[in-house]
């Protein structure tokens, strides 16, 4: 096919609008332009106009880009290369690597292109079918050992209809270029195929069959687990003012949710943040495997430095890996912070192409967008029954933390689960700063439901006789709603918040979680025979300092048992009728 060729005819930082001499465009296709010593920038064209005008957005910074240059089509979409070596990498959002383990330097040269997936690396291929067998798009041809799971080497799931298998290669090492087999088609056309394929990261990979999200994700954060949690296959939507805490609780979810497969989608807030997840997530072991964390890490990012049009890229890539590792069967995670970079990237851009405004001047169909991305996770039935799952958590910073402008109102309306975070609870360090009263998930807990119930009406009680207390004084309201108000307070205390640095404290199994429940739920029941404010708040100040200090302690730690006793005692002995008495 006759590529298209085209010109420069206006520069607009990172939108560009060419002309074209021969041939037609496509929307959504690559194109590069090649600037004066001869580098190939690459750009996507995002609007085709009457008269061969053509839009292009620019991956890469065009200070040195003129009218006239020329821009070569490719006729082919913004692609990710999917095969084994893609977890551990880190890559901006063309799939360039940025960061090769060990090593700081990891900013690519402008018009450089680098393989995505390496070359040189052999893997270790166990055929999966004979000669003479039929395949079809997705039909697995062998597999490959890939960190922690075997990768299943598939057909591209393009192709459609029954091939026959005309040679598979023997069991052996081969790098991701190398031929492991060659289809044929009805028509007798031949295909020769290898380990990776191509797949256009704007295009959801169609479900084999979807299945609703109802089984929990365990998170190792408390206050999800036990009130807001996600579920495998599942979205939740975490707005937050800046600094309340929206970054580390990714980093947290990222370590300890109970995924197989984690993508950080990094288009920091902060100019050095992104850097810092690219250097700070090698170093950490998996508390699950022991291993390096990034073995089932996969990262995709963008610096303030990038141009604006790399942060959508970012996403799109994220997500497309993502699909492609629940194709293998496993569960995977995205977590992308902040989703708010790539909508303003898209009012930029939308700004430049002069379109008609919508709300705070983002453009009309951000709604749509974020809802089609957000409808990429879920709950995947393969071929051979197994399941697979895509979650996505994605940040939203909203100017001021205000809620109610579109970015955070679409992404609301497009996820199953809603963790706002709270000003007023990050400038008292309540972290997770998640509004306990306001947020909201659609999804099973690990606990029961009326236990969660249990849980929402005392903090529900609790801040009204907060405001009681403001109103009229702890003099004002009798010495039940005192004692009801503490116990909301040693809840939120020592069972919602949570030190997301601390080793134990940091993370909470499901177990611990479940046991941690039992022990609230048992001093909250106890009846109290104690009177006067001063009386009761000490009392609920022991409590609570031995209950964090039992937070703070391993189950196999000496003293832990001696601790819990102590606590247990405390709720017995301080007030507490016992049992007899
Ligand atoms: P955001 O991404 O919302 O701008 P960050 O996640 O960077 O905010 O958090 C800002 C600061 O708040 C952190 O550097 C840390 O000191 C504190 N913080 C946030 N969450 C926690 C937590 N769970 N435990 C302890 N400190 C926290
Ligand atoms: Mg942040």
């Amino acid at each position: 096919m006759q590529r298209a060729k085209g010109k420069v005819v206006s520069v607009n930082e990172s939108l560009v609008s060419a002309q074209t001499i021969s041939g037609a465009v496509m929307n959504g296709e690559v194109a590069y332009i090649v600037i004066e010593d001869g580098k190939r920038l690459k750009a996507e064209v995002i609007d085709v106009k009457e008269g061969n005008r053509v839009y292009l957005q620019v991956f890469e910074d065009t200070s040195w880009m003129k009218v006239g240059d020329p821009v070569e089509f490719t006729g082919l979409p913004l692609a990710v290369k999917l095969g084994p070596g893609i977890l551990g990498a880190v890559t901006d959002g063309l799939q360039n690597p940025l960061y090769e383990l060990g090593k700081i330097e990891w900013f690519l040269e402008r018009g450089l292109e680098v393989a995505p997936l390496d070359p040189n690396v052999k893997w270790h291929f166990t055929p999966k079918v004979q000669k003479g067998d039929t395949v079809t798009g997705g039909s697995v041809l062998g597999t490959v050992p890939e960190k922690l799971f075997e990768h299943k080497i598939f057909v591209p799931f393009s192709l459609r209809g029954d091939h026959t298998v005309e040679h598979i290669a023997e069991t052996g090492d081969y790098t991701i270029d190398d031929p492991i087999a060659t289809i044929k088609d009805a028509s007798g056309k031949t295909i020769p195929l290898t380990m990776a394929f191509e797949w256009p990261v704007k295009m959801p990979m169609p479900f084999n069959k979807r299945s609703v999200p109802q089984k929990s994700l365990p998170t190792g954060i408390r206050i999800l687990d036990a009130l807001f949690p996600i579920a495998y296959g599942g979205t939740a939507c975490n707005p937050g003012p800046f600094g309340a805490g929206k970054t580390v609780l990714q980093h947290s979810l990222a370590r300890h949710s109970q995924a197989d497969v984690v993508i950080i989608a990094a288009c920091g807030e902060r100019a050095g943040e992104a850097v810092e997840v690219f250097k700070d997530f090698p170093e950490l072991i998996d508390p699950r495997t022991g291993k390096s964390l990034m073995d089932r890490t996969y990262i995709v990012g963008n610096t303030s430095s990038m141009p604006v049009a790399a942060r959508e890229a970012s996403v799109y890539m994220a997500t497309t890996v993502g699909e492609y590792y629940r194709k293998q069967g496993l569960n995977v995670l995205i977590l992308a912070d902040s989703t708010s970079r790539w909508a303003q990237a898209l009012r930029e851009t939308s700004g430049r192409k002069e379109e008609i405004p919508g709300p705070e001047a983002f453009p009309m169909y951000i709604s749509t967008l974020i809802s089609a991305f957000y409808d990429r996770a879920g709950v995947e039935i393969l071929p051979d029954g197994a399941e697979g799952s895509l979650s996505i958590i994605g940040t939203v910073s909203p100017a001021g933390g205000n809620f109610d402008e579109p970015v955070t109102q679409a992404t609301l309306l497009s996820t199953g689960a809603f963790w706002g975070l709270s000003r007023a609870l990050s400038d008292a360090r309540k972290y997770p700063a998640i509004d306990r009263i306001d947020s909201n998930s659609k999804y099973p807990s690990l606990l029961e439901q009326e236990e969660v119930t249990y849980l929402l009406e005392l903090l529900r009680d609790g801040k009204t006789i907060a405001s009681n207390i403001i109103l009229m004084g702890e003099k004002g309201i009798t010495d039940e709603a005192y004692i009801r108000y503490q116990k909301a307070e040693l809840l939120d205390a020592v069972f919602l918040q949570q030190n997301s640095f601390h080793e134990v404290d940091g993370v909470t199994a499901p177990d611990r979680l479940r046991f941690m429940f039992d022990m609230v739920k048992e001093i909250i029941d106890a009846p109290l025979t104690i009177e006067g404010k001063e009386e009761i708040r000490s009392h609920f100040n022991f409590i609570r300092q031995a209950f964090l200090d039992w937070n703070y302690m391993r189950p196999d730690e000496e003293g832990f048992q001696k601790q819990q006793s102590k606590l247990l005692n405390l709720v017995k002995k301080r007030g507490h009728v016992a049992e007899n008495v």
